[in-house]
């Protein structure tokens, strides 16, 4: 299981789209609970991944030394924006198997949203944990200033991150034109990109492009069970006061508690939103996102806009598998090479 330890509410950027910081008083600065009772719980799950999330991670290093000193798990990784990674020492660098580096795409477009001089930042820490073994995932926001198939292929070809991932930066921030702007860019970005995808399928390369990857998994391997994060599922969040949540970040919402460190907790037993349970796709998407199906901020015909452009985007991955089902017969590419667990990396998938 995906455990996500929210190592402080605090964050050194404000970004826009989630503009920074967590109030202290939903996402304590500090850790509140006894580490000890977070070790009884994780080490009992054999297959425990634990990722650090903030806030920025990085803020609290400590935490994250003393939960890698103390605590036994299969694997570890983080959620950084990148430009604090010199305070947490090398040996514990090393031991982390994936960081997932918040930058959108070009440098004009990442710091536009997220600052002067975090693109060059967020590079930099690439480099460095790469360089030590880590693999690097590329998180990018995707916003009306992205052109989707310029962004993605300017990660890729930097050649310093093993993977890319995106999320839409839909339903948190203020109600855009997004319908307008994904049909006359992005849907068809995501068609080139995904061309260049299948291009070099059949030259036996697996691109590691995890909304399009995580899709066509959930095509061969069987599905999602609830929403691709896996949140209440597969995956929980452990804030920084000792609440155990579905979604990291739906720190101020009950729907989310599932227990405390303290006490335990119970995972989600009907993770489908009633809106998902009839519709096609339930397999690849599981609902796109809980916090999303949970919060109505946006309007329904707003959130309905993001239904049919996730839909399309569906469509487009999935018309690919007739191809690629003769390129696994050929022998071109092995059917093991596509299987993608979000849980492992805490990614979303459906972006
Ligand atoms: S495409 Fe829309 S309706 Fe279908 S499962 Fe995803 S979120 Fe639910
Ligand atoms: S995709 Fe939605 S439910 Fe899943 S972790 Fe992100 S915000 Fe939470």
């Amino acid at each position: 299981m995906l455990w996500i330890l929210l190592t402080t509410g605090k964050c050194n950027l404000k970004c826009d789209y989630c503009g920074g910081s967590f109030p202290a008083k939903y996402v304590p600065y500090a850790v509140m609970y006894d580490v000890k009772k977070l070790k009884a719980l994780i080490e009992a799950d054999p297959k425990a991944t634990v990722i650090f999330y903030g806030g920025e991670p990085l803020a609290n290093p400590k935490f994250i030394m003393e939960v890698m000193d103390n605590i036994r798990a299969r694997r570890f990784g983080i959620q950084t924006n990148g430009t604090l990674y010199r305070l947490l020492p090398e040996r514990y660098w090393r031991r982390m198997n994936v960081a997932l580096i918040s930058v959108d795409g070009r440098e004009e477009v990442t710091d536009k949203h997220r600052g002067k001089g975090v693109y060059r930042r967020a590079l930099e820490a690439a480099e460095y944990v790469k360089s030590l073994g880590v693999e690097t995932i590329a998180r990018m926001a995707v916003t009306a200033d992205s052109d989707i198939y310029l962004e993605v292929k300017h990660l890729l070809d930097l050649g310093l991150f093993d993977k890319v991932h995106w999320q839409l930066d839909v339903v948190w921030s203020e109600e855009w034109d997004f319908e307008g702007w994904a049909y006359s860019s992005y849907l068809p970005g995501i068609r080139r990109l995904y061309e260049d995808f299948l291009n070099e399928l059949r030259r036996g390369r697996v691109l590691k492009v995890i909304p399009f990857l995580g899709v066509i998994s959930a095509h061969y391997f069987g599905g999602f069970r609830g929403v691709a994060c896996g949140a209440g599922v597969e995956s929980v969040a452990v804030n920084t006061d000792g609440r155990i949540l579905s979604c990291p970040i739906a720190v101020r919402e009950g729907w989310a508690v599932l227990g405390h460190v303290d006490k335990g907790f119970r995972l989600l037993e009907d993770p489908y939103p009633e809106r998902c349970k009839s519709c096609e796709f339930l397999k690849y998407c599981g609902g796109r996102c809980l916090y999303a199906q949970m919060e109505s901020y946006w309007s329904e015909e707003a959130f309905e806009a993001v239904d049919r452009v996730t839909k399309e985007y569906l469509r487009a991955v999935l018309s690919g598998i007739p191809e690629i089902d003769e390129l696994i017969n050929e022998g071109i590419i092995r059917k093991e090479d596509l299987y993608y667990d979000p849980t492992e990396d805490s990614t979303e998938v459906i972006p």
